[in-house]
This record gives C-alpha cells, structure tokens and sequence, in this order.
C-alpha cells in the first residue's frame, strides 16, 4: 500500500510507503519522526532529495534539530545507501 503527499518544501508530489511490519506509514518521510517531534518551520512531510538537501545545503539547521544518535546514524547509513537518491515521483 502507498499513498501520494506533497512535499512541503519543494512541492512535489511523492509516494509514502505503508511498512506492514511496522503497521505505519514509512516515517523516512516525516521531520518529526528525525527530529524527536520538534518542527522545522512549517514542514511535516519531506520527499527524499529535499531529505538529502536538509543535510547537504541546510547542515546548521540539520545538526541543530537531529540531535538523537540513534536518529543520526540512521540518516547516515541511509544517504550510504543512497536511499535519499532513489527516486519517489509519483509519475
Ligand atoms: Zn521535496
């Protein structure tokens, strides 16, 4: 199962993952699940290249709000991975 959001940085439409195991949506997608609940501006759902650019391009902001070890790692081996470069358009 899948269903379609907007990104709320770029606006493009991408493509949420439903993970069975975990009974959720994939929380890849979602600032607060990285942040710990805490916003960054107005954003609640990321596609995954403005994921990659949160990093990149935004690494003050990215440092001030991923403060969880645990979540950082995770990031990490995802970009390794290149989980942020597959694409998610919906079209
Ligand atoms: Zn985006």
């Amino acid at each position: 199962m899948q269903r379609v959001i907007k990104c709320d940085k770029c606006q493009k439409d991408f493509i949420q993952k439903w993970i069975n195991r975990k009974k959720q949506w994939s929380q890849i997608n979602e600032i607060s699940y990285w942040t710990d609940g805490k916003k960054w501006k107005s954003y609640k759902f990321f596609c995954r290249s403005c994921l990659n650019d949160w990093f990149e391009l935004e690494r003050e902001e990215f440092d001030k709000l991923i403060v969880d070890e645990k979540k950082r790692r995770i990031y990490a081996s995802y970009r390794g991975h290149g989980a942020f470069d597959k694409s998610d358009a919906s079209n």
